[in-house]
């Protein structure tokens, strides 16, 4: 074999040709790209805010993003003034920025390289300030060629009302999801579905466009987030073709608007909504809606169109109780190739409570773990692996209620934690709680110091030494301390 390839000249190259064929390396240059520039038009997002809406478009809008390798951020610009400009002024911020928001590509982000665009510039040389606003309409009609595909762009397979898991907290949600869904006619007119990030707002959207896509074909489904509602509408401004941006809007026959909120404070586009909105509820058309808040919640938001949300069906979605998290961890598990045992799968629900995404992310991290290494997942791995989430959801627990713990715990008045008195069996409680208060929460010593009576920071960072030295030869305080401690964070 080795032979052969040594004889053969082409051997070793369409050996390596076919190698990397295997990889589909079209399909991952692809993907890389998406994600690239979702992670730029974030960076996009928040230099904006930075530095100011004129500023921005400017210098920072027209930059393309070409390549991320080793820690470096390569961009391309339009002209040298351009490229001067961006290096000088905005690489720093851009650099801090392009750090967090590419975290899914890159653990960090060093330099920035700003280069010059060439073929584009010697193309356009004589108009370098309007090759951004050229390029972008042919870049959008490349990608919406398919209307009908454009239509349910974006929508994840994987967000089913099958792969739904229906507990307390979101019954009424699923119900009246499904109710839309199903109804041929127009159920609620607004539907508006609401609750904190990571509960399942964007899942459920999704599940009624799947359901009715498959349901009734015929109906026109368009489903996307109010960002870019938003930026089409924008670019609709821009191009001053808002009549083509209102007829793709009016002539459909469900609306689904996700993350309603951001268009907060955004005037013309809250208006632009407003009318849109109207003319689809008066011809009958069925229009969702989600949000963080409630329809009167929502700051920013004109009071016309608060009110005219709340119309409909307003549905919210709590944060999942204990059932519904190991429901949801349950149903998961069920379709991974290895097993989880169930009182691993009970701690996680117990621990992680914050949402779901973060319940699932935490799960597959389990099972990438398990599948990788082969060995069972005992409650102690678990922990190892889940340190980081654990830790910040038990930062979650209040001084108040470490106080009050504690305070049961010894039988002695919640009071007494800001009391004066100093006598032992009151005082070495309260320095249990400060210790607690220190190890279970991210208050400074000042901050603890303050939630105990205006006790200065060193009284604080003297308990929680006591504390800590104590417990290595009083073996009763120890297991008090890791008693409290499990409690309050579990
Ligand atoms: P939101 O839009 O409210 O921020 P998402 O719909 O994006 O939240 O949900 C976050 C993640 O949690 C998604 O992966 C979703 O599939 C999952 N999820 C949320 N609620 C449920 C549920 N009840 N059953 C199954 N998966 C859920
Ligand atoms: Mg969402």
């Amino acid at each position: 074999m080795s032979g052969d390839m040594s004889n053969n000249p082409d051997a070793a190259p369409s050996l390596i040709q076919s190698e990397t064929q295997n990889l589909d390396p079209k399909k991952s240059v692809i993907k890389n790209e998406k994600i690239m520039e979702a992670c730029w038009s974030r960076v996009n997002q928040r230099m904006r805010k930075d530095i100011g809406d004129a500023a921005w478009r400017h210098w920072i809008k027209p930059l393309r993003v070409s390549r991320l390798e080793d820690g470096t951020l390569t961009l391309e610009a339009d002209s040298t003034l351009a490229r001067e400009r961006v290096r000088s002024q905005y690489a720093d911020r851009l650099r801090v920025i392009s750090s967090a928001e590419f975290i899914d590509m890159a653990p960090s982000i060093r330099h920035i390289e700003v280069r010059l665009a060439v073929s584009r510039h010697q193309m356009h040389v004589n108009q370098p300030h309007r090759l951004s606003d050229q390029r972008l309409p042919a870049q959008e009609e490349a990608s919406t060629s398919a209307k009908d595909n454009d239509l349910m762009l974006g929508l994840d397979p994987r967000y089913t009302f099958s792969n739904f898991v229906v507990g307390k907290p979101n019954e009424l949600a699923f119900a009246v999801a499904r109710r839309t869904a199903e109804s041929e006619k127009v159920a609620f007119n607004p539907l508006f579905l609401y609750g904190g990030v990571g509960l399942g707002k964007t899942h459920l959207m999704h599940a009624i466009a799947w359901h009715i896509r498959q349901q009734s074909p015929s109906r026109k489904v368009l489903y996307l987030s109010a960002e870019k509602f938003m930026y089409r509408f924008v670019r609709a401004l821009r191009f001053r073709d808002t009549m083509s941006f209102k007829e793709q809007f009016r002539s459909v026959d469900v609306l689904m608007i996700d993350d309603v909120q951001f268009i907060s404070g955004k005037d013309s586009t809250q208006e632009e909504f407003f009318h849109t909105f109207n003319a689809l509820v008066e011809d009958g058309r069925q229009v969702i809606i989600s949000a963080d808040k409630s329809p009167t919640d929502l700051e920013g938001m004109e009071e016309r169109l608060r009110s005219r949300l709340g119309w409909g069906m307003v549905a919210d979605i709590h944060p999942a109780d204990y059932e519904l998290r190991l429901g949801i961890l349950q149903a998961k598990a069920e379709q991974a190739p290895v097993q989880i045992a169930d009182k691993v799968l009970e701690f996680m629900a117990h621990r992680i409570v914050s949402n779901v995404r973060e319940l699932e992310g935490a799960l597959n991290r389990i099972l990438a773990h398990a599948m990788l290494v082969g060995r069972e997942i005992t409650i102690e791995s678990a922990a190892e692996l889940l340190a980081d989430l654990l830790r910040a959801s038990s930062r979650q627990v209040s001084v108040d209620a470490i106080q009050k713990r504690v305070a049961s715990h010894y039988d002695v008045r919640v009071s007494e934690m800001f009391s004066a008195r100093r006598a032992r069996n009151i005082a070495r409680p309260r320095q249990v709680a400060m210790y607690l208060a220190k190890n279970l929460t991210s208050l400074s010593y000042p901050d603890i110091g303050r939630q105990f009576g205006g006790r200065d920071h060193t009284t604080v960072m003297h308990a929680v030494k006591t504390i800590e030295s104590l417990s290595k030869s009083d073996n009763q305080l120890a297991e008090d301390v890791q008693l409290l401690k499990s409690i309050l964070a579990g």
